[in-house]
């Protein structure tokens, strides 16, 4: 397997720049999740990756070899798309066999390996079927398996689950990451699916307007969200932001938001400093003592969990927890969060200050 390299990777299309100097380091056998909303970037990012488009500036090295220029079918990668792109003519095993076939490899070895990858990915029943007999989540695994007979260095997969069910998304989720366990796989894998993330990357690019807000382990990017943006996209319900000022106190430091009784302490940052405070949905708590005081306007069940809408002076803050809260709307309630679950950032560039 390869490592990728990316060095300060640009497209631009006329005056709208898609990705902008986007510098990544993919370590063999990492899965790097390329993760943003519609438009961040995501595919014109790994499209340059594939060869499928050239960079307006930048480059893509594939261990030590620069690709910047070698054409797509030249590249030790193979890309797995959304729609699945499989031959209506051919069967199951003429589809995964045929990038084989295109490399003139004999019909024993193609035999061969066309069984062991159906085995691996559980096809081994279907190999006469054509892609029209096959359901949505089978007609995926041929196309992975049309990837896999190739031994790439490299895996690039845009938003290969995306027209799937939930519950296919998530058994064919669970097997490609076990197949990236099972091989040892380099993958790079676009989605803009917190969950997808969050369950199979080894490390994840938050992706914002062309550019990588942040890199990190799953953990890292939840827990010490980079800015805003990042805070605000993972997680559900996003986590709370609400403009607040650091104030010194007996105590210690407080924040205080104008219209808000904040009584929660944090761990440092500059007394008088404007902020932005956030605190994610499940970590804020219900209290008896004085905490911030508000009403309940609306809860929801999300099966397991609550989510409570609760509103404080003129902000609307969100509290999740297991069903149930014993809430219902109209409740007065006092909320509190632990320090170390209090994030602070700059109201100016969204950037973490704590
Ligand atoms: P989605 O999740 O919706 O597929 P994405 O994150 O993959 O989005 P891209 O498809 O990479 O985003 O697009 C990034 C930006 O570049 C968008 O503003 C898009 O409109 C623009 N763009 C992409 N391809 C082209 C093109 N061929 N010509 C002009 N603009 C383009």
């Amino acid at each position: 397997m390869s490592r990728v390299r990316l060095q300060g990777l640009t497209r631009r299309f006329g005056s709208v720049t898609a990705v902008d100097d986007v510098w990544l380091d993919v370590a063999d056998g990492e899965l790097l999740v390329l993760l943003g909303p519609s438009g961040c970037g995501k595919s014109t990012l790994l499209r340059m990756i594939a060869g499928l488009l050239p960079p307006t500036a930048g480059r893509v090295l594939l261990d030590d070899t620069d690709v910047t220029t070698v054409p797509p079918q030249r590249r030790d990668v193979a890309m797995v798309f959304q729609s699945y792109a499989l031959y209506p003519h051919l069967s199951v095993a003429g589809n995964i066999g045929f990038p084989l076939r295109a490399r003139r490899r004999s019909r024993a070895d193609i035999r061969r390996k066309v069984t062991e990858v159906a085995g691996a990915l559980d096809l081994s029943a279907l190999l006469d079927r054509k892609p029209r007999e096959l359901s949505g989540g089978q007609r995926q695994r041929v196309a992975l398996g049309r990837a896999l007979v190739r031994d790439p260095g490299a895996f690039l997969m845009d938003e290969p689950l995306s027209n799937l069910d939930a519950r296919l998304r998530a058994t064919t989720r669970a097997e490609i990451a076990e197949l990236h366990r099972a091989l040892g796989a380099t993958i790079v894998y676009v989605t803009h699916d917190q969950v997808e993330a969050m369950t199979m990357a080894t490390r994840v690019a938050v992706l914002d307007q062309g550019r990588v807000e942040q890199a990190g382990t799953p953990a890292e990017v939840y827990d010490e969200p980079a800015s805003v943006f990042v805070a605000t996209f993972l997680g559900a319900p996003a986590m709370n932001i609400v403009p607040a000022t650091v104030v010194a106190t007996d105590g210690g430091l407080t924040v205080r938001a104008t219209d808000l009784d904040l009584p929660l302490g944090i761990d440092a940052t500059t007394p008088g400093r404007d902020v932005l405070l956030g605190v994610r949905p499940e970590h804020l708590t219900l209290t008896g003592e004085p905490g911030i005081r508000a009403v309940v306007t609306a809860v929801e069940n999300l099966g397991g969990d609550e989510v409570a809408h609760c509103r404080a002076g003129t902000h609307t803050l969100a509290v999740r927890g297991p069903r149930p809260l014993r809430l219902a709307a109209g409740d007065r309630v006092g909320l509190t969060a632990r320090p170390e679950h209090l994030h602070l950032f700059d109201p100016g560039t969204g950037g973490r200050l704590v």
